[in-house]
C-alpha cells in the first residue's frame, strides 16, 4: 500500500472513477460523501472493477466533528483528493447561499483538519470557467482569470483563492489545483458512471437519456455562434483521462523531489474543441443511435468557445490525455444501456 487517501465526494461521478484509479495504483482510499448527489451503490461498481470496497463515511464535510472522526480513525492519511461541491450552475443562480456555504466552507473545515493531522497536500477539482471567454485560445493557465458568470463559478474562483492564500501564509500542505474542462464518458468496463439524479445538467447524460427514449429532445442552445457550424464549443476530456490526473497530482504532491513550488495549476483538457453539434454527430455515427435534437436559442452565460493547452500538465505532470472521443462516446452510451435496463 502507498498511503492513505481521503477522498471526498468519492461516490460521485469523477470521484468514483477516481477512487478506481487510486485502488488500482496502489493507494488505500477512505471515501466520504454526504450523498447529496451519488448513491451508495457505486461502491458496488468500484468493488467490481478493482476487487476492494473502500472504507466509506456517509459524512458531510461542513460537519467538522464528522470531518475530525474520520482523520482521527484513519491515522496517517497522507493526502485528499476535495471533489465534495455542489456543481449545477443553473440552481446556483437560485440558491447562491447553499452553494457559497457548500463549496466554501468545506474546503476550509476540509483544510483545518488536513493541518492538525499532518496531511501532506490536496488536490482540487477546479474548473475551466474561471478563465470565462478567453481572449487567446487554446487558453493556457496564466489567462487572466474573469469575473464568474454564476454563483457556482465564483465559489470555484474562491476555492481558488483560499487555497493560494493558506499556502502563501505557510500552510504545513501543498496544493494542486486541476481546472478541467468538460468531463464526459464512463469506465470502459460500464460499471460506473455519471448517474446525475434529476434532470441532467450535462450534455452527455442529456444525449445519452435522449439516445435511450427516456426524454423526448436534446436542446442545442445556438446555432449563430462564431464558430465553424455555429454551436458552442467545448473541450471535453474522459473521466478515466481526468482520473489519472489526480493519481499522477497526488503522488507528485507525495513526492519531496518533484513538486518544488507548494502550489500548483494545471489544465486537464485534450487540446482539441469540438462542437456540440460535432459531438452529436460523432455519437451518432459510433453508436448508430440517433439524438433527436433541435436547435433552440442561446442560454444565458454559455461561452462561446474554449478549449485547454494542456502542454503544462503534459510537460511538468507527464499526464496526457489518451482516450478517443469515439471511444469515449461508446463508454457513456455502454453505460446509459446499462442503467437503463437496470431501472
Ligand atoms: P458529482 O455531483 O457527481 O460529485 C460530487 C459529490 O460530492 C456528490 O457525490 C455529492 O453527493 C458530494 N457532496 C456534495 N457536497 C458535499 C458535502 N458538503 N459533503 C460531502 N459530500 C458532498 O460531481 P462531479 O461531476 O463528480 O464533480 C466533482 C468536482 O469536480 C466538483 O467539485 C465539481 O464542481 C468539479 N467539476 C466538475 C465538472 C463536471 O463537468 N462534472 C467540471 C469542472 C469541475
Amino acid at each position: 500500500m502507498k498511503g492513505k487517501i481521503l477522498v471526498t465526494g468519492g461516490t460521485g461521478y469523477i470521484g468514483s472513477h477516481t477512487t478506481v484509479e487510486l485502488i488500482n495504483a496502489g493507494y488505500e482510499v477512505i471515501s466520504m460523501d454526504n450523498l447529496s448527489n451519488s448513491n451508495i451503490e457505486v461502491l458496488d461498481g468500484i468493488e467490481a472493477i478493482t476487487g476492494i470496497r473502500p472504507k466509506f463515511y456517509e459524512a458531510d464535510c461542513n460537519d467538522e466533528a464528522a470531518v475530525e472522526r474520520i482523520f482521527s480513525e484513519n491515522p496517517g492519511i497522507v493526502g485528499l483528493i476535495h471533489f465534495a461541491a455542489s456543481k449545477a450552475v443553473g440552481e446556483s443562480v437560485q440558491k447562491p447561499l447553499l452553494y457559497y456555504r457548500n463549496n466554501l466552507l468545506s474546503l476550509i473545515v476540509m483544510l483545518e483538519a488536513m493541518e492538525r493531522h499532518g496531511t501532506k497536500g490536496i488536490v482540487f477539482s477546479s474548473s475551466c470557467t474561471v478563465y470565462g471567454q478567453p481572449e487567446v485560445l487554446p487558453v493556457t493557465e496564466n489567462a487572466p482569470v474573469q469575473e464568474a458568470l454564476s454563483p457556482y463559478g465564483n465559489t470555484k474562483q474562491i476555492n481558488e483563492e483560499i487555497l493560494r492564500d493558506a499556502i502563501y501564509a505557510g500552510a504545513p500542505y501543498k496544493a494542486i489545483r486541476l481546472r478541467y474542462f468538460n468531463p464526459i464518458g464512463a469506465h470502459s468496463s460500464a460499471l460506473i458512471g455519471e448517474l446525475p439524479l434529476g434532470v441532467p445538467q450535462n450534455l452527455i447524460p442529456y444525449l445519452t437519456q435522449t439516445a435511450a427514449g427516456i426524454r423526448q429532445e436534446l436542446s442545442v442552445f445556438g446555432d449563430d455562434y462564431n464558430t465553424p457550424d455555429g454551436s458552442c464549443i467545448r473541450d471535453y476530456i474522459n473521466v478515466v483521462d481526468l482520473a489519472k490526473a489526480h493519481v499522477i497530482a497526488i503522488e507528485r504532491i507525495l513526492d519531496e523531489d518533484k513538486q518544488s513550488e507548494p502550489l500548483e495549476t494545471f489544465n486537464i483538457g485534450t487540446g482539441r474543441g469540438v462542437s456540440v453539434l460535432e459531438l452529436i454527430n460523432t455519437f451518432e455515427q459510433v453508436t448508430g443511435v440517433k439524438v433527436p435534437h433541435k436547435i433552440v436559442g442561446r442560454r444565458e452565460g454559455d461561452i462561446e468557445q474554449v478549449w485547454a493547452n494542456p502542454k503544462h500538465a503534459n510537460e511538468v505532470l507527464g499526464w496526457e490525455a489518451k482516450e478517443t472521443l469515439a471511444d469515449t462516446l461508446k463508454s457513456a452510451w455502454a453505460w446509459q444501456e446499462r442503467i437503463t435496463k437496470k431501472a
